[in-house]
Order: structure tokens, then C-alpha cells, then sequence
């Protein structure tokens, strides 16, 4: 097989620029076509542990830290008087024990330049892709290919990847369907002055009256995110900003949780996610991060999804395999991905969580306590969401065999 050596990316998200970087390394003739984002605040700014030994490993994050948020852990609330901590201090002495929650616009930026360093070249520019006569094949436009032109010797990029986020411009183009998640929610996203927090440093997920919201602790700021049923959304409003404030206002949680908060940025909707793509790749193609599927907001997977699948792909290029066996790695981590979240809406999760805290003290429940929590903590921190056997051991732990009380007192509605 002849190797692609020659590649175009097509959006300047995180998952562009770690396998910009990664390629470049290796002497890829790497070009990568981005606009400048628009939005005037981007999702995806608490992130796992596990992505700090990628920031190390791509060189940033000694930058990332001096404008980010130290992120030591998590906390769940259910109730006024419920709320499940979690300090990635406990978790296994070979996981990361914090992580970061980043001004997404800087934390691009940073990725951005380390990818020009190592000698991405960057174009300004929307590209449009278009289909060839050859089945299942597809080119840049013209003009993207004139403004590349020095940086091929005048040819075709070997591959395409798009990289665009949620805009899935090759499965549009090709039409590939996505395989959608049982979840109809809208995320209502934006900044706050101030909430009430457990920990500055935590990232917070909190069960509302109906959906739950994060609170995300930033310099200067909370972003506070609402995730509701559509049909709930819809009730509280036309437009974006009304049905946030609505919320903000006449949710009881939030009446506790951010009681004098002031909205400082406008508000986003997002709806649509929970949706994989039946096909990640064809003969000169290839889908990743966000274009490829994303799952759900809820445990913070999707940056981890998008830059350990920009690895996944350098690996499998550099080692000149298929780009199908990228495709299997990808799609084993979203639908596992997929799984856990259902167990977080369902109640499942919490429910065996608190059955693990509330087991009676002794030497053996101890010792077991130890071993599943750090299978568990795995898990969550993104070592090892598609690991068959911690993977397996969450399926039995959240079956009614291992706790008969229901679920429903954690069920998300
Ligand atoms: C509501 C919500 C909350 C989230 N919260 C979190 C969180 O807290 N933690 C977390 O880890 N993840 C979170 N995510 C997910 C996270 O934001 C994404 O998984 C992540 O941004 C994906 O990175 P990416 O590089 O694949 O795509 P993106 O970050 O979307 O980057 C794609 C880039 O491509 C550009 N582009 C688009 N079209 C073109 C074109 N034609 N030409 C050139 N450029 C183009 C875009 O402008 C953009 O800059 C959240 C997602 C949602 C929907």
C-alpha cells in the first residue's frame, strides 16, 4: 500500500492540530484549512485527566496551565442534601491526578501554533469539498487547491480529513447516515458571572428539575450549561437567550445553585448530538473528532475522543495500515462511550456508586471497594473507556444483580 504522505485537514479544532503535530513530526506535508471561529465562546472546555499526558506529549502544557483553570476533580448533585464527589488525587497512582478546564479560544490557538511549529502550514479558508467521478472519492475546490499548490509540488493531497466538527462535511457530501442516540436533548450554553461552587477548581454536574447543567469554574467566569429535553426548552422560550434565562430563573436547582448569577456572554444551542457516523473512512478520506460522532456532554469524553483519535490516526498512517482499522479503534471508543452515558441518564451509575459508598467498613469490602473504584476511575479519566474488562466490570456493577434498590431515585429526566 502506498503511503499518504500528503494531507489536507480541514478545520483548526483540537483534533486538526494533534494530528497536524503528530504527522509533521514525521515528515507529513501537512495543510490545514481553517476559518476563524465565529462563535463568541466554544463547548469543550472541562477536560479528563488522561488528556494531560497528550498535552505533554504534544509540548503545550506548561502554556495550557498559566491560562487554564487546575481541575482536581469532580462532583455530581442530586439532591440539596446528595452530591457525589470525586478527586482524581484518589484514583490510581498511574492516572493524572487533575486536569484542566480551558478558555477554548486560547486552548485552539495554543494547538494552532504548535502545529505551525512543527511545520503544519496553515490556510485561511473555507473549503468546499466536492465528489469526483470515482465512486466514494472526493477533492478540494479549486481555489483551496491553487492557495496549497507550493505545498504538494502542484498535486492532490493523498487524503482528506475532515476535521470541521459537527459540520460532518464529507458524511453530508456523501450522504452517510449517523447513527443516532436515544437522547433528544438542547444544551443551552453561556457564561455566568458567578455560581455557587463545591471546589473552584471542579468541574460540576448537576440533576436540574428536568435535564441537568454543568458549572465549569474559568478565570474570571462559570460557564453554566443546561442540557433539557427539547419539548422543555421549547416551553421556556423562542429564542436561545430567552429559554436560558427562563431556566435560570425559574429552575429550583439553579435558584439554589446560581441564585445572583448574571449572564455576561450571549447563548448557544446545541442540538442533534448523540450521533455516530456509519463510516469513518473511504479511499481518500477520512472523518475525525466531532465529524466522525459525538456522544454527549455529560462526562466531558469529547476532546479526549477527538485528540486520542487524532493519535489513533497518526499511528495508523505512520505504520501505513488501513484506514480501517483507525475506523474500528474509533468506533469501539464512541459506542462505548455512548454505553456509559446511557447508565448516567438511567440512574444505573449513581445508584451502584452510592450502594460502593454505603457498603458496610471491613477489611474485604475495603480491598474490593479499592480494586473496582480504580477500574472505575479509569474509566471516567479516560484511560480506559473501551478496555473490555473495566468495561465489562461496570455492565455487572450497574445490573440489578449487584444492587436490587431502582434506579429511578438517579434517573435523569
Ligand atoms: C453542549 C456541548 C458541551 C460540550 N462540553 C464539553 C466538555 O466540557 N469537555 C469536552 O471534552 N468536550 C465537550 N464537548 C465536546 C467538544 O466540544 C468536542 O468534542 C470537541 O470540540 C471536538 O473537537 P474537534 O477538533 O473534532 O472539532 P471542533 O472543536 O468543532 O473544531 C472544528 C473546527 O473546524 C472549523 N470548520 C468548520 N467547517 C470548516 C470548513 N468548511 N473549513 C475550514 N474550517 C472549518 C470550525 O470552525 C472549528 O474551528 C461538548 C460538546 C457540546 C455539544
Amino acid at each position: 500500500m502506498t503511503a499518504k504522505t500528503n494531507i489536507a485537514i480541514i478545520g483548526g479544532g483540537p483534533a486538526s492540530s494533534t494530528l497536524a503535530i503528530h504527522l509533521c513530526r514525521k515528515g507529513y506535508k501537512v495543510v490545514i484549512f481553517a476559518t476563524p471561529e465565529r462563535a463568541p465562546i466554544l463547548v469543550g472546555e472541562s477536560l479528563v485527566p488522561m488528556i494531560v499526558p497528550m498535552l505533554q506529549e504534544l509540548g503545550v502544557e506548561a502554556e495550557v496551565a498559566a491560562y487554564s483553570v487546575y481541575k482536581p476533580g469532580a462532583c455530581f448533585t442530586y439532591n440539596a442534601d446528595e452530591a457525589f464527589e470525586f478527586r482524581f488525587a484518589d484514583t490510581p497512582s498511574d492516572l493524572p491526578s487533575y486536569s484542566y478546564n480551558v478558555p477554548r479560544d486560547q486552548f485552539n490557538a495554543t494547538l494552532l501554533k504548535a502545529a505551525q511549529q512543527s511545520g503544519a502550514v496553515l490556510i485561511a479558508r473555507n473549503v468546499q469539498l466536492q465528489r469526483t467521478d470515482k465512486a466514494g472519492h472526493i477533492r478540494l475546490d479549486d481555489a483551496s487547491l491553487a492557495a496549497a499548490a507550493g505545498c504538494w509540488q502542484g498535486a492532490e493531497p493523498d487524503l482528506i480529513v475532515d476535521a470541521a466538527g459537527r459540520a460532518n462535511l464529507i458524511g453530508r457530501l456523501l450522504d452517510i447516515p449517523m447513527r443516532k442516540g436515544p437522547r433528544q436533548d438542547v444544551a443551552l450554553f453561556a457564561h455566568v458571572d458567578k455560581t455557587e461552587l463545591v471546589d473552584p477548581g471542579y468541574v460540576h454536574n448537576d440533576r436540574m428539575d428536568q435535564g441537568w447543567c454543568w458549572r465549569i469554574p474559568l478565570p474570571g467566569r462559570v460557564s453554566l450549561g443546561f442540557v433539557v429535553p427539547q419539548a422543555y426548552a421549547g416551553q421556556q422560550g423562542e429564542s436561545p437567550e430567552q429559554q436560558y434565562d427562563n431556566l435560570l430563573k425559574t429552575d429550583t436547582v439553579l435558584q439554589r445553585l446560581a441564585p445572583d448569577a448574571r449572564r455576561v456572554t450571549e447563548v448557544l444551542r446545541f442540538n442533534n448530538y448523540q450521533s455516530i457516523s456509519d463510516k469513518l473512512c473511504g479511499d481518500n478520506w477520512v472523518m475525525l473528532g466531532d465529524a466522525g460522532g459525538f456522544v454527549d456532554p455529560v462526562f466531558s469524553s469529547g476532546m479526549l475522543l477527538a485528540m486520542d483519535s487524532a493519535v489513533k490516526l497518526a499511528d495508523t498512517l505512520i505504520a501505513n495500515q488501513p484506514l480501517t482499522d483507525y475506523e474500528v479503534l474509533v468506533k469501539r471508543h464512541l459506542n462505548a462511550w455512548f454505553e456509559i452515558v446511557g447508565y448516567y441518564y438511567n440512574g444505573r451509575l449513581m445508584r451502584s456508586i452510592k450502594a460502593g459508598r454505603t457498603m458496610p467498613d471491613n477489611v474485604v469490602t475495603r480491598f474490593l471497594f479499592r480494586w473496582v473504584s480504580g477500574h472505575v476511575s479509569r474509566i471516567f479519566s479516560g484511560a480506559a473507556a473501551s478496555r473490555p474488562f473495566s468495561l465489562n466490570l461496570l455492565r455487572f456493577l450497574v445490573t440489578d444483580r449487584v444492587v436490587a434498590a431502582s434506579p429511578d431515585a438517579y434517573k435523569i429526566k
